[in-house]
């Protein structure tokens, strides 16, 4: 495994690979992030096909108040787990190569998919996530690129990005790894203390019952969404959201129509704020007319 530091490092590591598949990180790597990289290896049978990593604490998409300072920097464990699953080259800019002047140029996804959820609460998140993600696939200049579906709407924001923007690169979504008990793995977990991490499994669980409500009723789906934030809120949770919305364009419905859904939840415990989501499709709908 190769790890580049600078553009000259990265190009020559990428030589004439006929085919990239890039997994943009931030590091802290856990179980789910080596799942991107396992799709990604799948993608790449022949030699001169390279699974490619970046690792890089994006300044870009933390507001003020955020957590940029204290993220969990762990870059050589990282760089020892990406190479235990056969990972062939770790990007890791410094922020100077990333951002040597203030990035003054940005991306700006459409209001209408990015204000909405986590857009609505982290302003500029998504501008920040896409200036970064273009700028990382103009380094890279992969063929694919593979995005956890745990941060549902980022990947939505991408691949519409990568398509209006017609870029040739191929956007796929890797399914929410979770801890046995059902967590969806974060780097921010590390943040919870053991307690909180068994409190935690009410944010699932509460996704999965308004789940359960989705698949067997026709409508009424934001009274039961508002029904799973209240109890949230009722045992120590700040919820932001917790929504049922068509896979498509993330806008909220109440009833059924004729398109997947997934259910989107953000809620703050303690002081960490977790976001995690689970989808349901057409065919699990379950006619009760
Ligand atoms: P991050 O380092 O948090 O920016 O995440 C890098 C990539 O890993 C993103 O595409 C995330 O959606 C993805 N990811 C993070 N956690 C998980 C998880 N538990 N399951 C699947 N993908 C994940």
């Amino acid at each position: 495994m190769i790890i580049a530091h600078t553009l000259s490092e990265l190009h020559s590591a990428l030589g004439a690979s006929s085919k990239r598949v890039f997994v943009p990180t931030m590091g802290n790597l856990h179980a789910g992030h080596l799942q991107l990289i396992r799709q990604a290896k799948a993608l790449c049978q022949q030699p001169n096909e390279l699974t490619v990593a970046s690792i890089f604490v994006n300044r870009l998409q933390f507001a003020p108040h955020e957590d940029f300072d204290q993220y969990p920097r762990t870059f050589d464990n990282d760089c020892e787990l990406l190479r235990a699953t056969g990972c062939d080259v770790v990007f890791a800019p410094n922020e100077t190569l990333m951002y040597p002047q203030a990035q003054t140029y940005t991306v700006h996804p459409p209001a209408e998919l990015a204000d909405l959820w986590e857009g609505h609460f982290r302003p500029g998140f998504f501008t920040g996530v896409c200036t970064v993600v273009m700028k990382l696939f103009h380094m890279v200049n992969p063929s694919t690129a593979i995005f956890g579906k745990k941060d549902f709407q980022q990947w939505k924001v991408l691949e519409q990005m990568v398509r209006q923007m017609a870029m040739p690169i191929e956007i796929l979504g890797c399914p929410i790894e979770r801890s046995k008990d059902g967590l969806a793995l974060s780097s921010r977990n590390g943040y919870l203390s053991e307690t909180q991490k068994l409190q935690a499994l009410a944010l699932q669980g509460q996704l999965r019952a308004v789940a359960q409500f989705v698949k067997a009723k026709e409508r009424g789906f934001k009274a039961q969404s508002k029904l799973g934030m209240d109890a949230l809120n009722a045992n120590g949770w700040r919820v932001d959201y917790l929504a049922v919305c068509q896979q498509s364009d993330l806008q909220e419905v109440d009833l059924w129509g004729a398109e997947d859904l997934v259910i989107l939840a953000a809620a703050t415990l303690g002081s960490t704020r977790l976001i995690d989501n689970i989808e349901v499709q057409l065919t699990e709908r379950t006619l009760t007319l």
